[in-house]
């Protein structure tokens, strides 16, 4: 007989993740896939060609366990140039794998049993697997149901004598709004008096449309200063497989970070790394991403221009939401699995993101995607 080992689960109650059923269930039905969070695009041939050099010219043996210094050279000059903060290449940049690695990283580094980690919810999927796995206790705090900004007063009230982190995402997945500048100084002035470490969430950076700017916790001192910013690689330059990003902090947070990171992943894939420096010496690739995004935006955009769903423009991310208030009651859950039986339609509920299950009626898409993918998208989303 086998031994009885599932029982005794560190995990009981956690389902496989919304992105995998999803997937399944498109490719079963062959649906047009709008759900998870990728460009049905290729990177630019420049980027693999440099990766590919890389490759060819021996860089294939183990990186530094920060990463290769050259590429945190980079990343420190650029957000010095964006956000006027300089970190330290040397001891204040950890290269990951990916954002997912950098967050679970800076969780497991940070939580110990009992603390609490307010989230503002919904909240992408994999902060609070990763806050309860390591003992911490998740204290939600929801984002305005109207344009999702934070709300200031909550996490004021939220806030106890064992608050230990504050996890924070902007542009934001998965409403596509992005914080202002006033919030985040508000933010920065509830935290001034505490000891609360930020992780913020900024892998869509230089996804921000209409003329708006990312406000990185970078901009404000005395956020930078408690804060861990984690980015990915893989959404700036459309390489979401390539699982490769980077944390930043001060570097008292980021030795931390690095006593786990050290056992948990040693170091990341050497050839992308040295790729992606050569890439990142021309600023145009990151700098024109908004401007390329919120032209897809718009294309979907004006192709459900028929449609019954109501929305407010994305202003950042690759993520749409539509409100289907107008066109059925079912729960989100049971409307993404018809849409996809019937109509062939992928998307993301968001009450996975932990929003309000009751009040919920809005789905995701993902826009990167070619025209063509989102000519066939909007075409069944007109007839719903
Ligand atoms: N954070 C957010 C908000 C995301 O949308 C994603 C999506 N993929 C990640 C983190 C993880 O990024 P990565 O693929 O680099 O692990
Ligand atoms: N970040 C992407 C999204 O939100 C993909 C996440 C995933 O597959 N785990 O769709």
């Amino acid at each position: 007989m086998l031994p009885d080992i599932t029982t005794n689960s560190k995990m009981p109650n956690l389902k496989t993740t919304i992105f995998t059923i999803v997937n399944e269930l498109a490719r079963a039905h062959d649906a047009v896939n709008l759900s998870q969070g990728f460009p049905d695009f290729d990177a630019s041939p420049e980027l693999l060609s440099q990766v590919s050099k890389a490759m060819q010219s021996g860089h294939n043996q183990y990186a530094p366990m920060r990463g290769i210094l050259s590429l945190r050279e980079t990343i420190a000059a650029t957000i010095e140039n964006l956000h006027g903060h300089r970190y330290n290449p040397e001891s204040e940049i950890t290269i990951t794998a990916g954002a997912t690695q950098g967050i679970f990283t800076a969780i497991s580094a940070f939580v110990k049993k009992g603390d609490e980690v307010i989230v503002l919810t919904p909240a992408y999927d994999s902060y609070i697997p990763a806050i309860n796995l390591n003992g911490g206790v998740v204290v939600p705090v929801a984002l305005s149901s109207e344009d999702f900004a934070m709300d200031i007063e909550g996490i004021k009230e939220a806030i106890s004598p064992k608050t230990r982190m504050l996890i924070i995402n902007t542009p934001h997945n998965p409403s596509g709004r992005i914080f202002s500048k006033n919030q985040m100084q508000l933010l920065q002035e509830v935290l001034r008096t505490t000891d609360i470490i930020v992780l913020s969430d900024e892998v869509y950076e230089h996804i921000v449309f209409d003329g708006k700017t990312h406000q990185s916790v970078a901009k404000f001192e005395n956020l930078a200063s408690r804060s861990i910013i984690c980015s990915s690689f893989g959404k700036t330059f459309h390489v979401t497989g390539w699982k490769i990003g980077y944390c930043v902090g001060p570097k008292y947070l980021i030795d931390e970070f690095n006593k786990v990171h050290q056992y948990n992943v040693f170091c990341v894939n050497h050839p992308i790394q040295k790729g992606l420096n050569a890439y990142l010496q021309e600023a145009t690739t990151y700098l024109n991403l908004g401007s390329f995004y919120q032209k897809k935006r718009d294309y979907f955009l004006k192709a459900i221009g028929p449609s019954r769903f109501k929305f407010a423009p994305s202003e950042g991310t690759f993520f749409q939401l539509l409100d289907y208030s107008a066109i059925t009651d079912d729960l989100d859950l049971h409307f993404v699995e018809r849409l996809i039986k019937q109509h062939k339609l992928a998307s993301i509920p968001v009450s996975v993101f932990h929003a309000n299950h009751l009040k919920n009626k809005y789905l995701r898409f993902c826009f990167a995607k070619s025209n063509e993918t989102l000519d066939k998208a909007a075409a069944i989303i007109n007839k719903i």
